[in-house]
């Protein structure tokens, strides 16, 4: 007789633009079989989890419901993407003491439900509220993961794959560090099929300054997006689905996450962007790229950066 696996159970914190754009892309990729939806916007979610649920004819998961703090008590992976979004002229890091309230506020419920899987934590600043969340919840740190850089890495392959005319998937590229304005390309790996990005600028005719450019116009993806449209969602709601089935799926696969710093880079007490690997049991590994000495220096003032902000707020 085959083997009944326990279903898959997700509970999504936060059905805002991001949350919803998230649970969709999940139900289009069949990612669970449970997916929960919990927000302080009670009717809405009943509406939300409705309409969701008209699309599992053709996809999957099959239950979705409108949830409450208890139904974590079993739940494999709790995403978070509750809080304010940034206004136009807002930086994530802005963002720090309205969203801190929010989170304690949920990790806390979660918590006392005996809920036993993992965090994975999407709302802004993304590094410092899943620093919070590890904290809060007093969770290890194997099973607190944060969105971290997986949106800009995305950007930054998009980018590259249409200047160098290959698809993204082909570019082997990551930003690190913070999910804000410190973040930085590695130049010194970036590469399509082991050619590096800078040779092949420089092989094409054109300077040094051409990476910068790239690098402003990812970092300010979301500016551009925020300042069109008031709010950016496809991209995160598919890259933290993406991250989620990573998970679920015990993928083993490398992402740019925001993951617990111990000696990483010089790095301790504080979560930020690195390729890491991810499966079942949560982070399963942290990889720790060589950088040269320019990316060392970035990755330490954008950790510095991360650290101001976290010791006025969680003073
Ligand atoms: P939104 O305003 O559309 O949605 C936020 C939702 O959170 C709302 O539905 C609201 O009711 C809910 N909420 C607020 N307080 C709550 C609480 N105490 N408990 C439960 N739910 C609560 O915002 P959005 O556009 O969906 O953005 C959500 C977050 O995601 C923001 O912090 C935003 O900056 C972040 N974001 C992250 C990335 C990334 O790459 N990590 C990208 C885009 C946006």
């Amino acid at each position: 007789m085959a083997r009944v696996e326990k279903p898959r159970k997700v509970i999504l914190v936060g059905d805002g633009a991001v949350g919803s754009t998230f649970a969709f892309s999940m139900v289009q990729q069949g990612i669970a079989e449970e997916l929960g939806i919990i927000d302080i916007a009670k009717e809405h979610v009943q509406g939300d989890a409705i309409d969701l649920a008209d699309a599992t004819p053709w996809t999957y998961p099959k239950n979705i419901y409108a949830a409450d703090y208890p139904d974590c008590k079993d739940a494999d992976l709790i995403v978070i993407t509750a809080g304010a979004p940034q206004k136009p002229g807002e930086t994530r890091l802005d963002l720090v003491n309205k969203n801190l309230k929010i989170l304690s506020s949920i990790v806390e419920p979660i918590v006392e439900s005996g809920f036993d899987g993992i965090f994975l934590v999407v709302a802004n600043p993304v590094d410092i509220l899943t620093h919070a969340t590890w904290k809060i919840s007093g969770f290890p740190k194997d099973r607190v993961i944060g969105s971290g850089t997986s949106l800009d890495t995305g950007r930054l392959q998009k980018v590259i794959g249409e200047m160098e005319h290959v698809d993204p998937r082909s570019v082997n590229a990551y930003m690190l560090g913070e999910h804000g304005d410190t973040e930085f390309p590695a130049w010194s790996y970036n590469n399509v099929g082991g050619v590096k990005v800078s040779d092949w600028v420089k092989a094409h005719g054109m300077d040094e300054s051409k990476l910068e450019d790239i690098h402003k116009e990812v970092a300010n993806m979301a500016y551009d997006i925020i300042n069109k449209k008031g709010a950016t969602f496809y991209g995160i709601g598919t890259a933290s689905a993406m991250i989620a089935k990573a998970i679920l799926n015990d993928e083993h696969r490398v992402l740019p996450l925001s993951v617990a710093m111990d000696g990483q880079y010089g790095l301790h007490d504080l979560h930020i962007g690195t390729p890491a690997v991810v499966g079942r049991k949560g982070l399963e590994q942290i990889i720790e790229m060589p950088l040269s000495d320019d990316e060392q220096a970035k990755m330490e003032a954008s950790a510095k950066q991360l650290k101001e902000v976290m010791d006025k707020a969680f003073k």
